[in-house]
């Protein structure tokens, strides 16, 4: 963590511009022996990939992944600027700069202390004005600040159990001492004071504190008593500071002329004594709508939301009836954030405009439409039933619905909708010091059961994942906040609640789809030690073989199935999400981000969810059911007959051989792909090694890992690996990547090396390594041009010097269509050429391989794609080199067979399609696959390409 002290801080600074501002910032750091003198380039070439304004005033400037390097000792500097630097195109304006040198990811903690002065203004305010530098430094690390204004709902207590007064003063104290808005010697004396009485049983007891905070309290006795002759059923304490206790004041005052003190008696809930209290009176049309969002207002519709606001010149409110937070402008991303809203929270939207009407329609249209995530039903309890209506779609017998492939497979059975677990605990409790041992207890009780699990595995992926859920649970942030809310007086369920959902939003926060799915991972740990101290551990399993339905599915979730679960269907999800590696590892069929009309399903309807095809059948009809299970059987045999004969090679009747080569993402699958019948790995998806690691592996790192797999393979298989293919749907949290419109079109791939050679350079460094002088294929993802080739082969060239027993053949791969028709130029200068038909596909027929519902249209058997595969092939014919393909087509016995045909020498796929494939192949001739390439090249679009299977199926499937 890195720390600050008052003599890090500059209080003023003058600077004209941002450069301006960056070099003195550098100054210090240089001058603190921070950084090296060149960091400066590394803090502006970081803001022009983005900006690193954060918002209220504040920018934490730092170098790039590439200047770490540089850092000679991780450290803060902060520097003033009175009077504002520009920072940006669109008015923002800094008056704190936080300059930050670290060697590794430590400004993502800065960037989380500072969320609480971003979403604060005054708190902001006063971080640009003070004259103390310890202030400032107070403000930044987050610690408690002296002065503050304690009244949340935290400082109520309704019904309390007290039956006389002195009882509610002594509770009324305690309550302003925990906030520390008392001293020891005014407690002492706090029911010496007189209050005074307001009317409709209410009562208010002043002290004038010297403690370090202002605070309000809020306590009721059990039923109403008697004082003085009046009846008192509320009495409000109230500690008071500087002037910060008179807009409380003010609205009593206001409370009582209006009658509305008697609402006080009536509160049920905590929240809505503050909402009462605080909220400021709101004028104009106002509507409410409920949050159909499955993670709540987070920062991504949040932003679609203060979007639609600023089209307007009407100052838009939103407030959360839900939580005692005030109402807070549209405008900001930051302050809806602030709202804290979740599913099902009621927002209330109050325009004061002469076209109210429409603008409430507008935005209660698009927050009733999710804001851009997907819908949720929302449960009626314990909220309002919804006026705006929220639609969310049932399904209906015979409907089917699209998802993403999370695992692969097919399963027929009857589906239950699970919901996620409703954990009932007090918000407050008795004793601290109790709740504290609960707590402790819970999280050991937690631990030593991960440990259990962990020393049980013999699954790595599992054992990797439990790991790091243990990790998570030793947390000392987590354990520490809810230490924190114990000591407040909430119960151990609350604190620990508080702290491990507020480290999800955050982390849910992230646009970096791999960290934001993370989130889940924190809540499953999280709901286990809900789990021990509520009790509810277990929601009782289903006996008869069903499948699963539900939001979300956790990572521990997963790994605790029972055998009855024969596949699981998620609304939200995604393909990425440690849930799914775990399904593809344990075999169990995941279909995930269906969207949230599959939790309308009613328990036991039958479905057929067929996650090769993508898709979900509710209530098929008896012909369907016998046709999918026919399939499955037929599949099942075929599948074990090619698997008796794995090890003969894919040769036709006429002895052409076709090399059937496995897809690896990660070293320690090359066992497994060898004893499935690879004869080599023909794409080697380098990617996930850097997704594996927080930071970018080292060169020995990731030279072990490509060394283990020509270990593995051993003489005579041959291996290809990819360099670093990332962007698109592929984001690496360390690889600065600007938000993109289309990611897809964007910096991926080839380009993103080209734009950080460093990387790819000692990717090359870690390949020849690990080849040592043997035999070694390398090929390049999404290259475009012949520039870029040529850009890429220059780099190769510096570093290949450097291992004069290589012995390499340089690839690139053929995935954009520019790629394809410019083949012939390639030709003349690469090894080979291997053919990812996946992008191919995705670039050919403008169809985004992600699409929830387009891309089963995406079928790499267009002849669109057959045909460009053709052009390549011819190419590299005339050139005398070869083509592989290892994009899916390769995998899908009909294409395998037209691939072959196209003249396609290496098909390299998923492990389990090899032995499918191989067999498949065996049942041709050379001279009937070309024929049947013809026809592939010649047909309409790809069902008249799967129809041309048809013919033969009775004697090769
Ligand atoms: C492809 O695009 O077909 C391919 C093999 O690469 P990836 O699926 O990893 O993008
Ligand atoms: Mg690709």
């Amino acid at each position: 963590m890195l720390k600050l002290t008052p003599q890090d801080i500059t209080l003023t600074a003058i600077a004209e511009n941002k450069q301006e501002a960056i070099a003195l910032i550098a100054e210090r750091m240089v001058g603190d022996g921070l950084v090296e003198p060149a960091y400066q380039q590394g803090m502006l070439d970081r803001e022009q990939q983005t900006s690193t304004y954060l918002g209220n005033g504040i920018a934490i400037p730092h170098g790039t992944i590439e200047t770490r390097d540089l850092v000679r000792q991780t450290g803060l500097r902060v520097v003033r600027f009175p009077n504002g630097v520009k920072w940006g195109e669109d008015g923002q304006v800094v008056y704190t700069a936080v300059g930050i040198a670290a060697k590794s990811d430590e400004h993502l903690t800065i960037l989380r202390q500072l969320t609480h002065v971003i979403a604060d203004e005054a708190l902001s305010r006063r971080l640009h004005t003070t004259e103390s530098a310890d202030e400032v430094r107070r403000i930044l690390s987050g610690e408690a600040l002296a002065g503050s204004f304690v009244f949340t709902a935290n400082q109520v207590r309704l019904k309390s159990g007290a039956d006389s007064y002195t009882e509610l003063t002594a509770l009324a104290g305690a309550v302003l001492w925990n906030a520390k808005a008392l001293t020891q010697q005014e407690l002492a004396s706090v029911y010496a004071r007189n209050p005074f009485y307001l009317g409709e049983g209410v009562w208010v007891l002043s002290v004038s504190s010297q403690a370090e905070n202002g605070a309000a309290a809020v306590v009721q006795p059990e039923q109403t008593i008697s004082l003085y002759g009046e009846s008192l059923n509320t009495l409000i304490a109230i500690s008071t500071h500087d002037n910060q206790h008179l807009p409380l004041l003010e609205k009593l005052t206001e409370l009582k002329l209006d009658g509305g003190l008697k609402k006080l008696a009536a509160c049920k809930r905590s929240v809505d004594v503050i909402r009462l209290l605080i909220s400021q009176s709101l004028a104009g049309q106002q509507v409410v709508c409920p949050l159909p969002i499955a993670h709540g207002l987070h920062a991504r519709p949040a932003a679609a939301l203060a979007r639609i606001a600023k089209q307007y010149d009407a100052e838009i409110w939103i407030e959360n009836l839900d939580s005692d937070s005030p109402a807070v402008s549209a405008r900001s991303v930051t302050k809806l954030i602030s709202l804290g809203a979740q599913l099902g929270h009621r927002l209330q939207i109050t325009v004061d405009d002469a076209k109210a009407d429409s603008i409430l329609e507008v935005i209660a249209k698009a927050i009733a439409g999710g804001l851009g995530d997907p819908v949720v039903r929302i449960s009626s309890e314990p909220h309002q039933p919804a006026k705006t209506e929220t639609v969310v779609e049932t399904v209906k017998p015979g409907d089917q619905v699209y998802g993403l492939t999370g695992a692969p497979g097919v399963a027929i059975a009857p589906a239950y909708v699970v919901s996620e677990p409703d954990y009932q605990f007090e918000h407050h409790a008795v004793s601290p010091e109790a709740e504290l041992v609960r707590f402790h207890k819970a999280l050991s009780a937690v631990s030593v059961d991960l440990k259990n699990k962990l020393d049980k595995t013999a699954n790595t992926e599992l054992a990797q994942i439990i790991s790091m859920h243990l990790e998570l649970l030793l947390d000392p942030e987590m354990k520490q906040e809810t230490e924190k809310f114990i000591a407040q007086g909430d119960s151990a369920e609350w604190g620990w609640k508080q702290s491990f959902e507020a480290l999800a939003s955050l982390q849910e926060q992230s646009q970096e789809v791999l960290l934001a799915e993370r989130a889940i991972d924190i809540r499953d740990v999280g709901n286990r030690v809900l789990g021990k101290l509520t009790g509810q551990e277990s929601a009782g399993s289903i006996e008869a073989d069903h499948v699963l339905v539900c939001q979300e599915i956790a990572p521990s979730e997963i790994s605790e199935l029972d055998a009855s679960v024969k596949a699981v269907v998620t609304a939200a999800g995604g393909v990425t999400s440690h849930a799914a590696i775990l399904a593809r590892s344990l075999g169990i069929p995941l279909l995930v981000g269906c969207g949230a009309k599959v939790l309308t399903i009613t328990d036991g309807t039958d479905v057929i969810v067929d996650c090769e095809a993508k898709v979900l059948t509710v209530a098929p009809n008896a012909d369907t059911v016998a046709a999918a299970k026919a399939t499955m059987a037929r599949e099942q045999k075929l599948n074990e007959e090619a698997y008796k004969t794995r090890f003969e090679p894919a040769v036709t009747t006429d002895g052409h051989h076709v090399e059937v080569m496995a897809n690896l993402t990660a070293a320690k699958g090359v066992e497994k792909a060898v004893e499935l019948g690879c004869e080599g790995v023909g794409l080697f998806r380098s990617e996930f090694i850097y997704m594996d690691h927080p930071q970018e592996p080292t060169i020995e790192q990731q030279q072990a890992e490509y060394a283990r797999v020509l270990d593995g393979l051993g003489e005579g298989k041959p291996l290809i690996v990819r360099t670093l293919d990332i962007g698109g749907d592929k984001p690496l949290p360390y690889m600065p990547m600007d938000e993109e419109e289309n990611p897809f079109l964007g910096l991926r791939g080839i380009r993103l090396s080209l734009r950080y050679p460093r990387t790819l350079i000692h990717q090359l460094h870690a390949l020849l390594r690990a080849a040592a002088g043997r035999p070694l294929r390398i090929m390049f993802p999404m290259v475009t041009d012949i520039q870029e080739w040529r850009d890429i082969k220059a780099l190769f060239d510096q570093v290949v010097a450097d291992y004069p027993d290589a012995q390499v053949e340089l690839g690139i791969m053929i995935e954009v269509p520019s790629a394809a028709m410019m083949a012939d130029i390639f030709a003349r200068e690469v090894d080979f050429f291997s053919v990812g038909t996946n992008d191919l596909t995705q670039y050919a027929l403008a169809i985004d391989r992600g699409h929830p519902e387009l891309s089963r249209q995406a079928d790499s058997i267009h002849p669109a794609v057959l045909r460009l595969i053709d052009t390549t092939v011819r190419a590299a014919q005339q050139h005398g080199i070869w083509v592989g393909v290892c994009g899916e087509l390769a995998s899908d016995p009909l294409g395998a067979a037209i691939l072959t045909g196209l003249g396609v020498r290496e098909l390299s796929m998923s492990t389990r399609a090899m032995a499918r494939v191989k067999a498949h192949i065996r049942g041709f001739s050379l001279t009937q696959t070309k024929e049947l390439a013809q026809r592939a090249l010649a047909a309409e679009n790809s069902a008249a390409v799967r129809a041309l299977s048809v013919n033969r199926e009775a004697d090769h499937v």
